[in-house]
């Protein structure tokens, strides 16, 4: 690759409008990315959404139709997998299952003629890693999922790639399983200090083992962020409905202290703060997003002059550590509320029917852009 095109991609694994057509159909639609040296990165989106197509244009299983990849500045879009530092661990495994967990292991190795001592090093120090070493002689039928896993990821990190591509890891593990799994390849993967992009239609798995997160809808990229950051301060509708349960109120701006930006919502009784000194004018259409946790229910008006509504129980979800509350708004709206049962806060025992106020603080509401 050229010396301009390192000067201009510093990062580590860039994505650079990125598009891929089949027939008229348009999987990917000019997507750009960084990705940091060391980073656990998530694509997370619905079915068909084009992430499998992005990673596996990382790949090279398939190629752009335009737009560039480029891996530590070196342009990486017309290489065929084999040529790429990078190696994909499929959620079917794809262990050979005529071999023994150490002939997995050693397969690319030998491909690679490496000599026979410095091969069965590695081995060994991969074993070691994924606590597999006493079952190095057995077959891929002859262990459980969680074990099969664990030899899938030693075999594609085992070369050292310098891209580790992970695809729904966790797809074909039970639940319980794939919760301590998560945690267990994030530790294997950052005690290597790989860089890893990862493919997942799960929220939770992509907030629990991600760096970062890319939220990708119709094959567009609608949000990247921490994941705190995709919660906490979602950009549009989509990511707030798509990650965690959310509550969206409508209105109109309206300028109430100077600086002091509210909207005014057929919703809700009071209007709603949405900012300090925000750009915006009188009787603008505004969108916001409050999540269930950060407003409180109680059966009393709160003392405050924004930010409450009031409405009736309709529905109680009962989750053991939380309780959700489905309020009904005079206007037919619902809002969903949720509730520590912590006998250390001393909630109210609030029931089906009961009229209660929904309210919460200045700071609880994020306005969506879009
Ligand atoms: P899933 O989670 O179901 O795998 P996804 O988000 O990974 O979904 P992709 O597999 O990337 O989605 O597919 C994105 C879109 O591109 C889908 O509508 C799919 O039907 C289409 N698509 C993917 N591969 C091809 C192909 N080889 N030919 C035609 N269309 C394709």
């Amino acid at each position: 690759s050229s010396f301009a095109a390192k000067r201009n991609n510093p990062d580590y694994l860039s994505v650079d409008k990125v598009s891929k057509q089949f027939g008229g159909f348009t999987a990917v639609n000019n997507v750009s990315l960084t990705i940091k040296k060391g980073e656990i990165f998530a694509l997370l989106g619905a079915s068909g959404c084009g992430k499998s197509t992005l990673l596996r244009m990382l790949a090279g299983f398939e190629k752009p139709s335009s737009g560039d990849i480029y891996l530590q500045g070196d342009q990486i879009n017309n290489l065929e997998p084999y040529q790429r530092p990078i190696n994909m661990m499929f959620q079917s495994y794809a262990l050979f299952p005529h071999m023994t967990v150490e002939q997995n292991l050693a397969f690319g190795l030998k491909q690679d003629k490496l000599d026979k001592s410095k091969i069965q090093k590695k081995i060994d120090e991969m074993l070691s890693l994924v606590q597999m070493e006493h079952l190095k002689a057995r077959k891929p039928h002859q262990l459980s999922g969680g074990q099969q896993q664990r030899v899938a990821l030693a075999r594609s990190l085992i070369k050292e790639p310098k891209l580790l591509l992970l695809d729904e890891p966790m797809g074909a593990l039970d639940k319980k399983l794939r919760a301590r799994m998560q945690l267990e390849i994030v530790n294997i993967i950052e005690s290597l200090g790989v860089t890893c992009v990862m493919v997942t239609h799960d929220q939770e798995e992509a907030m629990t083992m991600a760096d970062r997160i890319a939220i990708m809808n119709a094959g567009e990229i609608s949000q990247v962020g921490t994941p705190s950051e995709v919660y906490e301060q979602p950009n549009s509708r989509f990511t707030a409905e798509f990650i965690g349960s959310v509550n969206i109120l409508e209105g109109v701006v309206k300028v109430d202290e100077p600086n002091y930006v509210t909207i005014h919502c057929n919703d809700t009784e009071a209007d709603v703060y949405i900012g300090h000194g925000i750009t915006c004018f009188e009787g603008q259409p505004v969108a916001v997003a409050l999540r269930p946790e950060k407003v409180a229910i109680s059966s009393y008006a709160p003392d405050q002059k924004y930010n409450y509504v009031t409405g009736v129980v309709k529905e109680i979800g009962y989750f053991g550590s939380h309780s959700v509350y489905h309020v009904e708004l005079p206007s037919g709206k619902e809002m969903l509320v949720t509730a520590l049962n912590d006998i250390r806060w001393g909630n109210e025992r609030l029931t089906w029917g009961d009229t209660v106020w929904v309210h919460w603080d200045d700071n609880a509401a994020v306005v969506i852009t879009e």
